[in-house]
């Protein structure tokens, strides 16, 4: 049995059931409960589109594209939401898709859902039916799934968009390293689509089949490098005395840069820096003129990010110089860490405790090193970014039933019993976040 109180100005829902009982406090005021009461229908309904949906997921994840070489891909939910009379724009940043449902009530409110949709070079080991047909293409970290829970969503709201306002629908392209979020809001996303909040999701291994991971605050990490380049005099071997020797001054300032996490940073922030290459010198008998240090660097927040560049700046020049020799940094900040909004975060939590009960819900998460581009669109908008479980980590080769190898891993598969679960959040949000007046 469950009971709602609604008050009128909004400040206070309690929702007491039988597996789960919480309050929304005031920053929740706009989490409309009636929304959320359709569950059984939202079920059925998906699960008779399952197959359809899954095929759909096979299909992607056996034709895997490059960023912004997803033209098949975009073809395909191109197609398929104007088949469902959702309205498309296409061809944002190259293979973007946006789509369009507008509720049955005018309103001014709008909210953003967004996907993505490249996948990886990386040769894929699978040997299923549904394995990549393209040598050293594969959809490694789930993005084909991604875009079946948000297709699988989209078709059920374009039929039942009793809701006041607009969702549109964000497949974008280049997560991976490519810029595809930066490149989708450069060519006027946000202005073509003026939209409240933006929201994101991404499978997860490690955490159990069909539960959810949430948190306020960084979720997702910072990824920037750096390449010093540290130039000296070379000589012959024998001869270091006409050297200003680029070696040492390296292999010092390799040591040094291992200070910054240690030293420089309050031990309760979190980063990581690691040092990726050292190239110098290529004969054994001859000191070389120049060398390469190349590094990477995570962290949770860009106060931590503004430090650490600072060290590995001063440290380059100051070591060099103190061995004779010149430093060149180039520090190169790729993706912000994706720092989820209290309150955008305050209310997915409460469409996912309301929608699957206390016990699925993990709030205490502790944030990925690994990085998102979705930071860039909650650098300019309200939002919030959640973890959907793909199962329980495993070896690679045991990654098909409810356990998964890891993201980027040569076995990865998308567990397709996710699409009915993401997809149904996905509607629960967009009908609360957009209920009718
Ligand atoms: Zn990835
Ligand atoms: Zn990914």
């Amino acid at each position: 049995m469950i009971h709602i109180e609604l008050s009128c100005t909004g400040f206070s829902v309690a929702i007491v059931g039988n597996n789960y009982a919480f309050t929304l406090g005031s920053r929740s005021r706009n989490l409309d409960m009636r929304a959320l009461m359709n569950t059984v229908e939202i079920d059925q309904t998906l699960n008779e589109w399952h197959e359809e949906m899954k095929a759909l997921r096979h299909d992607l994840h056996s034709h895997p594209e490059l960023a912004f070489q997803e033209l098949r891909t975009s073809s395909l939910i191109k197609n398929k939401l104007t088949q469902w009379n959702i309205e498309v724009v296409s061809a944002i940043a190259i293979t973007g898709v946006v789509g369009i449902i507008r509720g049955q009530q005018p309103g001014s409110r709008a909210i953003g859902l967004r996907a993505d949709m490249d996948a990886l070079p990386l040769k894929e080991e699978n040997t299923f039916a549904h394995a990549s047909v393209h040598e050293n293409k594969m959809h490694g970290c789930g993005h084909d799934g991604h875009v079946l829970m948000l297709l699988a969503a989209a078709r059920y709201l374009a039929t039942h968009n009793d809701f006041c306002g607009i969702v549109y629908l964000i497949f974008q392209p280049a997560e991976e390293s490519g810029g595809g979020a930066r490149k989708m809001m450069a060519e006027g996303l946000f202005e073509l689509f003026p939209m409240d909040a933006v929201f994101g999701m991404h499978n997860w291994p490690g955490l159990a089949l069909g539960h959810f991971g949430i948190k306020p605050g960084p979720i997702m990490a910072s990824t920037n490098y750096f390449h010093i380049t540290v130039k000296g005099k070379g000589a012959h071997a024998a001869m270091p005395q006409l050297s200003v020797d680029p070696v040492v001054a390296i292999a010092q300032l390799a040591l040094a840069l291992q200070t910054v996490v240690s030293r420089n940073l309050n031990p309760l922030s979190a980063a990581v820096l690691s040092i990726t290459q050292m190239n110098v010198g290529n004969a054994h008998n001859v000191i070389p003129a120049a060398g390469t240090l190349v590094g990477s660097v995570r962290t949770l927040t860009l106060d931590v990010l503004d430090l650490i560049e600072k060290r590995v700046k001063e440290l380059s020049l100051t070591i060099s110089s103190a061995f004779g020799c010149e430093a060149q940094v180039n520090f190169v900040r790729n993706d912000p860490p994706t720092i989820n909004h209290a309150d955008e975060t305050e209310f997915c939590l409460g469409v996912l405790k309301s929608t699957f009960g206390e016990d699925e819900i993990h709030t205490e998460i502790e944030p990925s090193m690994a990085a998102e581009d979705f930071s860039w669109m909650l650098l300019e908008k309200p939002g919030c970014y959640i973890w959907i479980g793909n199962g329980a980590l495993a070896q690679p080769g045991a990654s098909h039933g409810v356990v998964s190898c890891a993201l980027h891993n040569s076995h990865y598969d998308f567990n397709d019993r996710l699409i009915d679960i993401g997809a149904k959040y996905w509607i629960q949000l967009a009908l609360a976040k957009l209920p009718n007046q």
